[in-house]
């Protein structure tokens, strides 16, 4: 729409309809006519969300913009594979968002260019991870003994689960799929949190849609701006027992954002290595959240209006991490102060979490982080980066495997980024719990240099 504005300023409206929007949720028929147009020439360009990656058949364009890395090389070059006719140049431009990432990459165009299309990091053997594979292959075909191999050791105990949440039935000819929706929508892969918490109007009664139990804290608390399918709604009250979620379409001039805290108590260490006095650990976690309270800001300023207290149960999720700790010794050698830390190292937690999808295949939210200044369970001032999956989905397992890399390009990030005091480009993150506060920019550049400086890593050194 902007860019039909500008457009319509600079050469015409005429001009202005030969841009046009893409997302998903377009019926086929619109697809299938914007893909038509696009080919005549009658439309010039398209915007579109990463529903077209798949959905729509368009090649042969003259460039394609990608407004962010798109989170895989995978996806990047299927994007970019959208320009180019046969025998003739193309044209792929990626521009950088406001990210950790898109900042590292800008700056180390190798890791796009010289690097094979990722393997993906997947836990199998997990059952939060497997049970919606299961589902979605009973969906298909039933499942019969032959296909439990094909799926791991962990199936044969799994499916008598599966039964028993209604979702699948053992028939003679195998497992078979029960319900009507199709599979994946129906097995929610971050699962494990409870019943999904349904958005009804409260006036109509109308079913809106749904939120997975585990974001329902954050996305639909009383009093949350929540928005759905383009239209804006308050939230009356959420009810947790029914789990429901009662909203009232409104246009406040305000969004909020929750609050929470979150804890972490390592129940096992896995493994262990040394970096110099510093340490590197994986092993299992419990990770306790609390949302607390939420901001309202105004649009678009994003100023704060207020705060508001809520009153909501913790929540638990048992999973892996993987976690460093650095020595009193150490801090006091590298000149970071004791009011220092608390903002270095929650700096650093928030960049390497940013950083972590180029070399575990994962979106930032699949993973989270705690940094505590001295933790009860480690002694040590400790920064933790956790699978947001029970159970873990080896996001962390890999962080852990290829921490040298992963923390050298993260303290290579926060050193490129052209801002003074941390920015959502390198440190700032739009998922904090506590409002980015406090972060420390100079204080984790020397807090990574600190525990890299043990480790072997090529280049840490250097950097
Ligand atoms: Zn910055
Ligand atoms: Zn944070």
């Amino acid at each position: 729409m902007i860019a039909q504005e500008r457009l319509a300023e600079a050469a015409g409206y005429t001009t202005a309809r030969r841009v046009a929007a893409y997302r998903g949720g377009y019926l086929p028929e619109e697809r299938r006519a914007l893909e038509r147009a696009l080919h005549s020439g009658q439309l010039l360009g398209l915007a579109a969300t990463s529903a077209l990656e798949l959905g729509v058949d368009v090649a042969g364009l003259d460039a394609v913009l990608l407004a962010g890395y798109p989170g895989t090389r995978a996806s990047l070059w299927q994007q970019a594979g959208r320009a180019g006719r046969s025998g003739q140049g193309a044209l792929a431009v990626l521009i950088a968002r406001d990210d950790p990432l898109d900042t590292y990459l800008v700056h180390h165009p190798d890791s796009l260019f010289r690097q094979p299309v990722e393997s993906t990091v997947l836990d199998p053997d997990n059952p939060h991870v497997l049970a919606p594979h299961l589902c979605a292959a009973a969906a298909e075909l039933p499942l019969t003994d032959s296909d439990l191999e094909l799926f791991g050791p962990s199936t044969a105990p799994l499916l008598p689960q599966l039964e028993r949440r209604g979702l699948l039935r053992q028939r003679p000819g195998g497992y078979f799929w029960t319900r009507r929706e199709r599979a994946a929508d129906a097995v929610d892969i971050r699962g494990g949190g409870g019943d999904p918490v349904r958005i009804v109007e409260a006036d109509t009664g109308r079913l809106l849609g749904t939120v997975d139990a585990g974001s329902a804290h954050t996305s639909v608390h009383t009093g949350a701006v929540h928005l759905h399918q383009g239209r804006t709604y308050r939230v009356r009250e959420l009810d947790l027992e029914d789990s429901v979620a009662l909203v009232d379409e409104a246009d406040p001039p305000y969004s909020t954002v929750a609050r929470d805290t979150t804890s972490i108590r390592v129940l096992d260490t896995d493994r262990e290595v040394a970096w110099g006095e510093a340490t590197l650990c994986f092993g299992s976690v419990e990770v306790t959240n609390q949302v607390v309270s939420f901001l309202k800001r105004r649009l678009i300023t994003g100023e704060v209006l207020g705060e508001t207290k809520l009153d909501l149960p913790p929540r638990t999720l048992r999973t892996r991490a993987v976690w460093w700790c650095v020595t009193d010794g150490q801090l006091e050698d590298a000149g970071l102060l004791p009011e220092e830390l608390p903002g270095a190292a929650h700096a650093a937690e928030h960049a390497s979490i940013g950083l972590l999808p180029l070399f575990a295949t994962c979106d930032r939210w699949d993973i989270g982080g705690v940094s505590v200044p001295l933790h009860p369970d480690t002694g040590l001032p400790t920064v933790f980066v956790y699978d947001g999956h029970p159970g873990g989905a080896g996001f962390a397992e890999r962080g852990f495997q290829r921490a040298e890399e992963w923390l050298g390009a993260t303290l290579a990030a926060i050193t490129a980024c052209e801002c003074e005091r941390g920015c959502p480009s390198c440190i700032q993150s739009p998922k904090c719990g506590n409002g980015n506060e406090p972060l420390d920019k100079g204080g984790a550049i020397r807090l990574l240099r600190l525990l890299l400086a043990g480790s072997t890593a090529p280049g840490a050194e250097s950097m």
